[in-house]
């Protein structure tokens, strides 16, 4: 898929425009300083999932990365839906992105302003993979909040991802696993993970990963049902004596793992199916929030 052809509608500079005229110059100062923010939004049926935790993480996103964002919440809300009516979306995503302008070439971006896209497409699972994924581990750790404001979703904070992702699709794997500084559990590529143990459903904390919807909303589904859950800092050992693995994400949805490293799991678990079957729910009714789930 080439995202330069998208066809339909774009947000862009403030109006809805055909998406082939909406470009950028190669002197963009994102582009040299890996500065924006973004984020991707599920869209199910015609209607966006946890929009306004998406949105809301977007915007605190922009504060993290000094970017100033001239659209508030519910004007950001409304656009997304235009958006998803003017292109007929039905089952797709939807991706914002704030950046800045070319008035820049140093690290120096007083004379930048900031520039709202939000795009829109068709868009079938990431992984889809009924018999699991496989993850190998990174060579690097992840970014922690003192090093880098990990919790907004910025270009920036992927760097070591891609080069962790394309060393695992080398090495034959699904997917990266990255551990923290001190080689605790953090987050793979592009989601969040979880692991079972005698029926408890564990994950890592935040001060490292991306705190994703998906997560949050797994988070919440599990003390709907009564499952036990813990979050906290776990090393390898814990994930790879665990009995079932599967990481979270909004184009993943929930994504079994069948191996990590030469570690095996099965991948059919009551639990995982149950969490399935609820975030089914949440997609058919497309809930605005991920604090409606109770
Ligand atoms: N971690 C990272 C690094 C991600 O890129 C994503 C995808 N946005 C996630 C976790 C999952 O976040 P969400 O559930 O909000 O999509």
């Amino acid at each position: 898929m080439d995202f330069e052809n998208l066809k339909g509608k774009i947000f862009y500079k403030n109006k809805f425009i055909p998406f082939k005229k909406a470009k950028i110059g190669v002197m963009n100062h994102s582009l040299h300083f890996s500065a924006s923010v973004f984020e991707g939004i599920g869209v199910y049926n015609g209607k966006p999932l946890f929009n306004l935790d998406h949105l809301k993480r977007f915007l605190v996103s922009a504060k993290l990365i000094k970017l100033n964002c001239n659209y508030s919440l519910y004007q950001l809300e409304n656009i997304i839906l235009k958006l998803i009516r003017l292109n007929k979306l039905k089952n797709g995503y939807i991706r914002p992105i704030l950046f800045r302008s070319s008035n820049s070439m140093s690290p120096d971006t007083t004379k930048c302003k900031s520039i709202l896209a939000i795009a829109s497409w068709e868009w079938p699972k990431l992984f889809n993979k009924k018999n699991g994924i496989s993850l190998t581990l990174s060579k690097y750790p992840r970014l922690e909040k003192k090093i880098y404001p990990i919790e907004a979703k910025s270009s920036g904070s992927y760097q070591t991802s891609v080069i962790s992702r394309i060393d695992a699709n080398k090495k034959k794997f699904d997917d990266c696993l990255m551990l923290d500084q001190f080689k605790n559990i953090a987050e793979t590529s592009a989601c969040n993970i979880f692991w079972i143990k005698n029926d408890v459903v564990f994950t890592s904390k935040t001060h490292s990963i991306l705190s994703g919807i998906t997560r949050q909303s797994i988070i919440r589904i599990c003390k709907k049902r009564r499952i036990k859950i813990k979050t906290g800092n776990f090393k390898l050992k814990n994930l790879l004596s665990s009995d079932y693995v599967f990481v979270t994400g909004t184009a993943a949805e929930i994504q079994v793992v069948r191996k990590i490293q030469k570690k095996k799991y099965s991948i059919n678990s009551s639990i995982i199916n149950i969490l399935k079957k609820e975030y089914d729910n949440c997609k058919s009714l497309g809930i605005r929030s991920v604090y409606s789930i109770k």
